[in-house]
């Protein structure tokens, strides 16, 4: 019997199909053998030494060269084709009966590593710190200007999940407005919190915590969760512990441990299922909303596992054919190598 399930947070829907249900093992990507990619690809333009066929860059992490020049650990550039270009304040106006505006905002590459044969998994544990530290420098930085209502970071790993550029980089989007699916989840909130006084992201931390049948990770500052109305095989979050709206809240001594937890949970996904493609994305409140009780940063990974299709479309309610208490049980499971051992 198929099963319907609501997310605690955000009300929607999901069709868990048991009847169709996978087992985790048949999600694990056949392997045929990658393409061996070199450590640096001439025509790369995220590659050291290619820095000039980039916009200048906006913000580097290096040992000592020059802006623009090899040396970097991390580099931030503006994105050669962005959805959203910096200008002055976006306003509205009408187009006949419809409403638009100058496409305004920031779209922004973060380039993770020199490397070009590199991937999350791949990465070291320091690489990863170095990655989420400047997430947090250039949220801070976009922030700061208001006409950014929201900020998102997010990651396209593999031609599934929609990458160009094999290089390794994530990509920032500040936008000038706030879209209805964001208000909605945080009005859910904010009406869990007039009724009840209690964060609904928190109130999910402590359930999950107690009955433990989807906990992946449970770290001292974070959690990892298949979630309950997961819409997508092997679906996750990764939550803070502590109460906070916003992602550039995060304090200092929080982002080593963020990005630990991160980057095993990508290794687990890298290991366990040989390599799967995925997007991730830090959902996080918007400008206005900073500071809120009702609203809980997190980072939610949604691996490429299977296709929406018309039924998605139509309705919004995505049909999931694996169980989440089986995915996290997998994925508990899924034993990583000593960063030593590989290569
Ligand atoms: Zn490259
Ligand atoms: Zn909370």
């Amino acid at each position: 019997m198929p099963e319907l399930r609501q997310d605690f947070a955000t009300k929607e829907w999901v069709i868990i199909a048991t009847e169709r249900a996978k087992r985790p093992e048949d999600f694990v990507k056949e392997r045929s053998e990658p393409d061996r990619l070199p450590e640096r690809d001439d025509k790369c333009p995220f590659c050291p030494g290619n820095e000039r066929m980039t916009p200048e860059e906006t913000y580097a992490l290096r040992n000592g060269s020059g802006p623009n020049e090899p040396g970097w650990l991390v580099r931030v550039v503006p994105n050669k084709f962005p959805a959203l270009v910096p200008d002055s304040r976006p306003y509205r106006s009408r187009s006949g009966l419809y409403l638009r505006m100058k496409g305004v905002g920031f779209h922004e590459v973060v380039i993770e590593t020199p490397r070009h044969d590199k991937c999350p998994a791949t990465l070291t544990e320091d690489e990863m710190t170095g990655v989420v530290s400047v997430y947090k420098q250039r949220y801070s930085e976009l922030n700061r200007n208001p006409t950014n209502e929201l900020i998102l970071i997010f990651r396209n790993q593999g031609k599934q999940a929609g990458t160009s550029l094999i290089h390794p980089h994530s990509q920032i989007v500040a936008t000038p407005i706030v879209p209805p699916a964001v208000r909605r989840t945080l009005y859910e909130a904010e009406r869990f919190y007039d009724a009840m006084g209690r964060c609904v992201h928190c109130e999910i931390v402590n359930y999950e915590l107690r009955v433990q049948e989807r906990v992946v990770m449970d770290e001292p500052d974070f959690v990892v969760l298949v979630p309950y109305a997961a819409q997508v095989p092997f679906e996750l979050t990764i939550i803070p512990k502590f109460h906070q709206a916003s992602f550039g809240e995060i304090p200092d001594d929080k982002i080593g441990p963020f990005a630990r937890v991160l980057w095993t949970t990508l290794r687990k996904l890298y290991y366990g299922l040989k390599n799967p493609d995925y997007n991730f994305a830090i959902i996080t409140a918007p400008h206005y909303s900073q500071g809120e009780p009702h609203a809980h940063w997190h980072l939610r990974i949604r691996p490429r596992l299977t296709t929406p299709a018309g039924f998605e479309m139509g309705t919004q309610i995505f049909i999931n054919t694996s169980l989440p208490e089986e995915n996290a049980h997998f994925l508990r499971q899924v034993s990583i190598p000593e960063p030593s051992s590989e290569q």
